[in-house]
């Protein structure tokens, strides 16, 4: 292949077109990469990248660009340029969780789906700001500072993955690693206007991921289109011998069979649609939307859902519970933040570097999740949590052995401005009343932008199919994304 001078635009489209481009010498990786790291200067004040790993890109991408040269076929992600939340371990790279308690630390090994994409050819671009140990809806509690949303700088991105939204939404990568343990994929892709998928609990392996709630906590992917989203999908699942949670379950090809079928059954919650708490011009555009989804011929019916009030304390219990144990091993003693002026004795010294290094919302959950764990007050909210837990699980097996999808707004409202909801707690925590519900029972939810708000903010709508089922779901969503999209006025 003959080298061509490097083009002085860029621009991009799909994995498909830009491998194509690359194929025929229109383009280069090298000149991919020097496109996102200009972009990711020019949005620096965005505040979306703790980490940009320049030199290192450029050199997979020169590597890159001389294997094709020299006739090596490409593998699925050549030259696909990926960020990846500041909660992926990847070896040799700081890891920090956006939290002072891992300033300074360095990952000893990659986690296995940054494994998978470096195998596949994608180049890392750099690390993405986030909430502390993904603790929150807005990406105000970072050590790092907060992440500013592209489209309105007074509105927040959403959280906890703020930062792999943002890169994703104003072009300083082609996609981005997130982590979703309560809605912190599809929460940020819904006030960014792009797409944002949790697959199933057990479909990408954890290893390698800063634990939040172990129990919940999933890797997801932001994109611009669903072709892309399901390639990454294809070659980031799987089982893993170093996370015993990851399912065995087949991977199917995503990314080969995006039509979808005829007719589908669709489900929705009555009470959410119908809840106070939902902005009712996003109300009215989801039940026009649904609508018109009938006049198509789908079977589309509300399902009760009589305990829409009890998700979100259920899972505030259940996370916290796992978080206030998973975040133990942070103590400073073999790594992490030391206090300079370190206290003598071993239980004052603990205290002293997790009062230091943690920030408030962490240290806040942390004493939730002791709380409710304590021995007089177990039964009465950890128990109980597991409990409700289950029924959910019950009942989300009962909606869907009827109906192939379950359709949810992601959030109440659109984007909202910083320090809105930061000093009630409460607010912010029923924000997540829409996501929260994918989690608790491991089911597979999409977040997709199809819409726009009077108030010139964007916002979708969120899909959920059965476990296992994320095949249907890309299918109805690239369906939905490529007809039912609408262009900002
Ligand atoms: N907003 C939720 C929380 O603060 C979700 C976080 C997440 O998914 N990591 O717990």
């Amino acid at each position: 292949m003959k080298s061509k001078p490097v083009p002085d635009l860029f621009s991009y489209e799909s994995i498909a077109k830009y491998q194509t481009d690359l194929m025929n010498g229109s383009c280069t990786c090298v000149a991919a990469v020097h496109f996102y790291l200009d972009k990711i200067e020019q949005q620096a004040s965005l505040n979306a990248f703790v980490q940009v790993y320049a030199e290192e890109a450029l050199e997979r991408a020169r590597q890159l660009d001389a294997e094709r040269a020299s006739g090596h076929p490409m593998k699925p992600l050549h030259g696909v340029v990926i960020a990846l939340k500041d909660v992926l371990s990847y070896k040799d790279h700081p890891l920090t969780a956006a939290s002072n308690i891992l300033k300074g630390f360095t990952a000893i090994y990659t986690a296995t789906a940054v494994e998978k994409l470096l195998e596949a050819g994608a180049i890392i671009i750099g690390h993405t700001n986030c909430d502390e140990f993904a603790m929150g809806s807005t990406n105000e509690h970072s050590a790092y500072g907060k992440v500013l949303n592209g489209i309105d700088n007074t509105k927040v991105p959403g959280g906890s993955s703020g930062g792999s939204a943002v890169a994703v939404q104003t072009d300083c990568c082609m996609l981005s690693l997130g982590s979703d343990t309560g809605g912190s994929v599809r929460q940020p892709a819904d006030f960014c206007g792009i797409i944002g998928l949790k697959p199933t609990y057990g479909r990408i392996s954890r290893y390698g991921l800063i634990a939040y709630a172990s129990s919940f906590d999933q890797i997801g992917i932001f994109g611009k289109n669903i072709p892309d989203v399901a390639l990454l999908l294809e070659i980031i699942s799987g089982p893993d011998g170093f996370d015993s949670t990851a399912s065995k379950e087949p991977v199917e090809s995503y990314s080969k069979s995006l039509t979808p079928k005829d007719k589908l059954r669709i489900a929705y919650f009555k009470e959410a649609l119908e809840s106070p708490s939902l902005d009712p011009e996003i109300a009215s555009t989801l039940q026009n939307f649904m609508e018109k989804l009938r006049k198509e011929g789908h079977i589309v019916q509300p399902v009760d859902f009589e305990y829409l009030d009890y998700i979100v304390p259920t899972y505030y219990i259940l996370t916290t519970a796992e978080a206030s144990s998973n975040l133990s091993r942070f103590d400073g003693v073999r790594f992490g933040y030391r206090p300079v002026d370190k206290k003598p004795d071993l239980h004052s010294f603990y205290c002293q570097t997790r009062s230091e290094g943690f920030g408030w919302e962490v240290k806040k959950r942390i004493m939730l999740g002791s709380f409710v764990l304590s021995s007089g007050y177990y039964d009465a909210y950890f128990t109980k949590a597991q409990q409700v837990r289950k029924l959910l699980v019950d009942k989300t097996n009962l909606i869907f052995n009827n109906f192939d999808l379950l359709l949810l707004p992601n959030a109440p409202t659109t984007a909202f401005s910083f320090g809105e909801k930061s000093n009630d707690p409460i607010s912010m925590y029923l924000a997540d009343i829409f996501t929260v519900f994918s989690n608790l029972t491991g089911v597979p939810g999409i977040s997709l932008p199809l819409f726009w708000h009077s108030n010139g903010l964007p916002f979708g709508i969120q899909a959920m199919t059965n476990r296992f089922s994320e095949l249907s779901l890309l299918q109805v969503s690239n369906h939905w994304m490529l007809h039912y999209r609408e262009e900002k006025n």
